[in-house]
């Protein structure tokens, strides 16, 4: 019988995707099509920006050990790099105003890809996920935040900022405000009544406190609603309403084929097609748009990364 090594690596090129979060790194091996290999997470307490690029940089050693010598690496994190300053932006990781690229380049001695969390799930989704095949798909993640991005023949439109699909910040339309007498809130951002502030999990608690719904979590909203309890229903579904109307103005500016739902509110059971049957009569005409769940899941943080090596 022919015996296999544990660690043996199969051959051909291999990648390595990294999912860099605020309180913890997911490092992953991944060969030639993006078929995990080796996976770690590790919890991360790094209170300064030297010890995020110890973390760093301990994780990718990590992966050319795996590889048996220095690997491509591809880096998701929450925020992004200025254009303008090539220096980091973001409110989870001590790294805002550094020059983290150059950073990393000069302790790895490689260049590493870098792109924002978000992006790197659209892209996984869009490259052997739900998205697979469609032409333009919008990859949108609902957690704690709301973000997303967009793909074009499985790559990633970047824009001018890298901005395309960061939908959760663009405001609440003033009708559903009026109409349902709905708070506006201040946001991450520094703005008020973005859409995040009511689409995130966190804003899906919101909107059940409004019916008289404090202190339930998504999961418990979304299974009264599914039960018939009138207040909850009431609550889910200006949620859906909300999430329909933000998906309409995404129609209207990028027309994507599919919908790509991730983060810990694509758990609600059939959310999916609860939101293709809320969008259909916003629909303006013409081919439907599909509404899927994430293939991969939490697992597309380092599979997107790792993506953004594919030539
Ligand atoms: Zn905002």
């Amino acid at each position: 019988m022919e015996h296999t090594e544990p660690h043996s690596m199969p051959p051909g090129r291999l990648f390595g995707g990294m999912d860099v979060g605020g309180s913890k790194i997911e490092t992953c091996l991944f060969d030639g099509r993006f078929r995990a290999l080796e996976r770690r997470r590790v919890q991360t307490t790094c209170a300064n920006y030297e010890e995020l690029l110890d973390c760093i940089v301990g994780e990718a050693h990590w992966l050319d050990a795996c590889a048996g010598g220095a690997v491509d690496l591809g880096i998701g994190l929450p925020g992004l790099v200025d254009h303008a300053t090539g220096r980091a932006v973001t409110s989870n990781l001590p790294a805002t105003g550094r020059p983290l690229r150059e950073d990393l380049l000069a302790r790895l001695g490689r260049s590493v890809a870098m792109a924002n969390d978000c992006k790197c799930f659209a892209l996984s989704e869009a490259n052997g996920g739900a998205g697979e095949g469609c032409e333009t798909t919008l990859g949108l993640i609902l957690g704690t935040g709301v973000g997303g991005g967009v793909t074009h023949h499985g790559r990633l439109v970047l824009g001018h900022n890298d901005l395309p699909g960061e939908l959760g910040h663009l405001g609440i339309p003033g009708r559903l405000v009026a109409q349902w007498g709905l708070p506006m809130l201040p946001c991450g951002c520094g703005r008020i009544g973005c859409y995040e502030t009511l689409l995130s999990g966190p804003g899906l608690v919101r909107l059940a406190s409004g019916h008289g719904g404090a202190d339930r979590s998504p999961a418990e909203i979304a299974q009264l609603a599914g039960i018939g309890d009138p207040a909850m229903a009431a609550a889910m579904r200006e949620w859906l309403t909300l999430l329909a109307e933000l998906i309409h103005t995404a129609q209207c500016t990028i027309d994507m084929e599919c919908v790509v739902l991730g983060g810990g509110l694509s758990r609600i059971p059939d959310v999916a097609q609860m939101l293709a049957d809320t969008y259909g009569g916003r629909r303006i005409a013409g081919r439907e748009t599909r509404f899927a769940v994430a293939r991969f899941g939490d697992a597309s943080g380092t599979r997107g990364a790792a993506l953004l090596l594919k030539s």
